[in-house]
């Protein structure tokens, strides 16, 4: 039998040089610069490209000048995550995907690096760019400190609404603080936005799930309104032999493990096996690879035409040693209480399936075994769906995802509110922002015009 092997140990400066910021901040000449380089469009595709719809020549006009305060008071105001955004934005398939330069084959603007400057100032000089509106007496609750649950609360408190955000989590931020990539943004850069938000006056009430002591029905009878942006739940499970043994884990945990403790106490198997080619997966593959693994090899059982991560995001993979096998479907993980390989069969695509895509179909006698000393799955995420089904009266659709009238983000319960990954199955940090904004504003509109809404009442 294989013994498990892990990846070999790596020192903390070796450690912190592979973990290193994949966008090291502009100096000043730089910004001044690629800021000069826009054209200012007078009907900007990049705006038309960002979810949130930054003015973005105005910012980075501002930028130009130097006024760096102006430039975040223009992204906060269309983006109250605008910090975040600016690091793990897909831009190359948003905004500096549409910019003009791309017409001419010349580099667009990099826009997320500009964002990053004026955010980066606001967090650096701690100072709040957009002035507070006067107190109000009604009171919001938001369910979640994610970036959903942050951008609502960010907006409504800036309105002078009294918000209480309730967190399963030790710490807020959402998947910007226990997920998403380290090198794009750190938890430590999470938490510098979630303090700018609790600077406007949010409450955080951390390690608090909604459901358990606290029901949804409660914060509707003790607030105003009330917001939900809870993400999605675990991962899917692969639903094959061998899932339980050791050293088979779902990526979330495993890029959750990297964001809690030191990294150069985090060890990877020596080969690590990755189930799914969607960006978590990809994460998790990258974040293999800087663990130290030896070998990293993706499997999907499609091909790289089908796969839903990013483009850019693969690419990037491959440049870093990671190896993907294609039309490649695990059907038993081997080992005896530890993970020594996996069992795969090869595919090949037949006719399509209802997502549009070709279905993928085994080939007879293609069994083989890949030997790996760890398996990261990441198949797709569902809803929390026992969360919701104690919520009477909420619409969901077939897979749970939570009904939202898209103008306003209000569910078919009345003044209860949802938006992020809970609404729309696992999109981007800037959709979850978005949604957040609108709901802010709609439930402004609403206890404006006081439709029956009780007004002064206190938190629960
Ligand atoms: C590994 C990974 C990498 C990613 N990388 C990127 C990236 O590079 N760029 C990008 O734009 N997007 C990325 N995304 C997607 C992005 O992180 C999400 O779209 C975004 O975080 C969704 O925000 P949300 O607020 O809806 O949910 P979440 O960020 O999941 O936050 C939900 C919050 O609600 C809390 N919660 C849940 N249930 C309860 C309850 N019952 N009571 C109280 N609190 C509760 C949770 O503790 C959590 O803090 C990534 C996602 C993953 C999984
Ligand atoms: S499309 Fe490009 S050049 Fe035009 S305003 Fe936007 S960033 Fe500037």
């Amino acid at each position: 039998m294989r013994k498990r092997k892990l990846a070999p140990k790596l020192t903390p400066g070796e450690a912190k040089e592979r973990w290193a910021d994949a966008h090291p901040p502009f100096s000043h000449d730089e910004y001044v610069h690629e800021a000069n380089r826009c054209l200012y469009c007078y009907e900007a595709p990049c705006i038309v490209a960002c979810p949130t719809q930054i003015d973005i020549p105005s910012f980075i006009k501002k930028i130009a000048f130097d006024d760096l305060k102006g430039s975040a008071r223009t992204i906060l105001e269309a983006n109250p995550l605008g910090g975040s955004c600016a690091r793990v934005c897909p831009t190359e398939v948003l905004c500096e995907g549409a910019c003009v330069y791309n017409r001419w084959d010349r580099p667009p603007i990099l826009i997320g690096r500009l964002q990053q400057v004026a955010m980066d100032h606001v967090f650096e000089e701690k100072y709040e760019p957009l002035p507070p509106e006067p107190k109000r007496p009604e009171k919001i609750a938001v369910v979640g400190a994610g970036p959903a649950g942050l951008s609502c609360a960010a907006v409504l408190a800036r309105k002078g609404y009294g918000v209480t955000i309730y967190d399963a989590q030790e710490k807020a931020g959402g998947l910007n603080t226990y997920g998403v990539a380290m090198y794009k943004a750190t938890p430590k850069y999470s938490l510098r936005e979630v303090a700018s938000i609790r600077k406007l006056g949010v409450r955080f009430r951390q390690g608090v799930r909604i459901g358990n002591r606290i029901k949804v029905s409660d914060l509707l009878s003790g607030n105003a309104a009330v917001f939900m942006g809870p993400g999605l739940g675990k991962e899917t499970r692969l639903g094959i032999p061998g899932e339980n043994l050791r050293g088979v884990m779902p990526a979330l945990d495993f890029l959750e493990e990297i964001h809690v403790k030191p990294v150069d106490t985090v060890r990877a198997g020596n080969t690590v096996v990755i189930v799914g080619c969607g960006n978590t997966a990809i994460d998790a593959a990258r974040a293999a690879k800087r663990l130290g693994a030896t070998n990293v090899i993706v499997l999907y059982r499609r091909t790289e035409n089908e796969m839903p991560a990013y483009q850019k995001e693969h690419d990037e993979a491959v440049a870093e040693g990671c190896e993907f096998r294609w039309l490649t479907n695990p059907v038993k993980i081997m080992g005896r209480g530890t993970v020594t390989g996996i069992r795969c069969v090869t595919m090949k695509l037949g006719a399509k399936d209802a997502s549009g895509r070709r279905r993928p179909v085994p080939v007879k006698g293609s069994e083989h075994t890949i030997e790996c000393d760890q398996v990261v799955y990441s198949i797709g995420q569902g809803v929390d769906t026992t969360f919701m089904a104690a919520i009477e009266g909420l619409k969901t659709d077939r897979k749970g995802l939570v009904r939202v009238n898209a103008e306003s983000m209000e569910t078919s319960v009345p003044r209860l509110f949802a938006g992020g990954d809970c609404i729309n199955g696992g999109k981007e940090v800037v959709n979850a922002a978005q949604d957040g904004k609108v709901a802010a504003n709609a439930i402004n509109e609403m206890i404006k015009n006081a439709k029956g809404v009780p007004h002064d009442r206190s938190h629960s």
